[in-house]
């Protein structure tokens, strides 16, 4: 009668060791974030990643002990969060035609070396754009406002711009007070500033006639203000509304989807892009998941001469393979 349980701890026991043994082996890796070549290949599974539309399931290879991180990555990643959401996606997987293979390996990667949280997303995004002591209503404008200056311009340019409106006042009431031409010369050099000028002041107007100063609670509605697109408005109420009603995929989200497989076939819209990753991204992802790559776009995974050296998914994604075995 004793027998199956003294097996049973023998089992344990080997489970342990074997499990010890892992965490030595990925404790000795060498890049910006692995200290050892082996761990650097540890991470990366032995299959090629598809855009195969077959039902996957879902391997977690977080190890809850160390996540096989340095301390202080390790104190920053969420990797309770992504095993709780994975593990979801497991139960829902009949429903998912499509599930890009090592998905949440890859983006765990990226966690890890977006850790440090210091891309311009993290210091000057649309987040840190609105001025935190004002009331509900103006910080929403201000989100919306910083979402608009920010299309086809550089974070630093547009904080920068953010600065000046916000010590001119930056509220619906002083946006409708003031001149379309100083807006223009506040706001300069931010991409189309003419033209932004004159939507920002249209904006303000039809706010304060449709919605008692404050911003639209919808994607629709916000589309239908001059100069929201859909990125735009997706993140306006993702952070002004905190409500995660969608992905907002800009160029680094859609450029990198793309380069990961994680679009069912290339796409060549943000637009599209956005349907595929909202298609098998689970939802409690949705918000983290633009600001994660949008930094890992501009730091690492750049339009032109991406880092795929030292990139930790240089072996899991399709184009660092390529350029890795020239
Ligand atoms: S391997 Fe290269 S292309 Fe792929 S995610 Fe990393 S940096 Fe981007």
């Amino acid at each position: 009668m004793f027998l199956p349980m003294i097996l049973n701890h023998v089992n344990r026991i080997s489970t342990a060791a074997f499990n010890a043994i892992k965490i030595m082996e990925m404790n000795s890796r060498k890049s910006p974030y692995f200290t050892s070549e082996e761990e650097s290949k540890s991470a990366s599974p032995s299959k090629r990643q598809t855009r195969s539309g077959k039902r996957q399931a879902i391997r977690i290879k977080l190890d809850e002990t160390t996540g096989g991180l340095n301390e202080s990555a390790n104190e920053m990643v969420k990797v309770k969060k992504v095993k709780k959401v994975a593990a979801s996606v497991e139960e829902n997987k009949a429903d998912k035609p499509f599930l890009p293979e090592n998905w949440d390996t890859v983006l765990h990667n990226i966690q890890i070396m977006r850790a440090k949280k210091d891309a311009p997303v993290d210091q000057m995004g649309a987040e840190q754009c609105a001025d935190s002591a004002s009331s509900p209503e103006v910080k929403r404008f201000q989100v919306l406002i910083s979402l608009m200056l920010s299309s086809q311009t550089k974070d630093q340019v547009t904080f920068a711009a953010m600065e000046k409106l916000k010590k001119h006042g930056l509220s619906v009431e002083n946006i409708i007070n003031t001149d379309e031409d100083v807006i223009a010369n506040l706001i300069h050099p931010v991409g189309f500033w003419k033209k932004k000028a004159s939507y920002i002041k249209r904006t303000a107007t039809i706010l304060a006639a449709q919605y008692n100063s404050d911003i639209p609670q919808t994607v629709e509605e916000l589309c239908k203000l001059p100069g929201v697109g859909q990125k735009m408005a997706v993140l306006t109420v993702n952070i002004g509304w905190k409500k995660s009603v969608g992905i907002g995929v800009d160029t680094h989200v859609h450029r990198i989807a793309n380069r990961l497989g994680w679009t069912r076939r290339p796409t060549k819209t943000p637009e599209d892009t956005q349907k595929d990753l909202e298609d098998w991204l689970p939802r409690p992802l949705w918000d983290e998941v633009n600001v994660l790559l949008v930094g890992f776009g501009q730091q690492h995974c750049t339009p032109i001469k991406p880092q795929c050296s030292t990139c930790l998914n240089k072996n899991l994604c399709p184009v660092g393979r390529s350029l890795v075995e020239k």
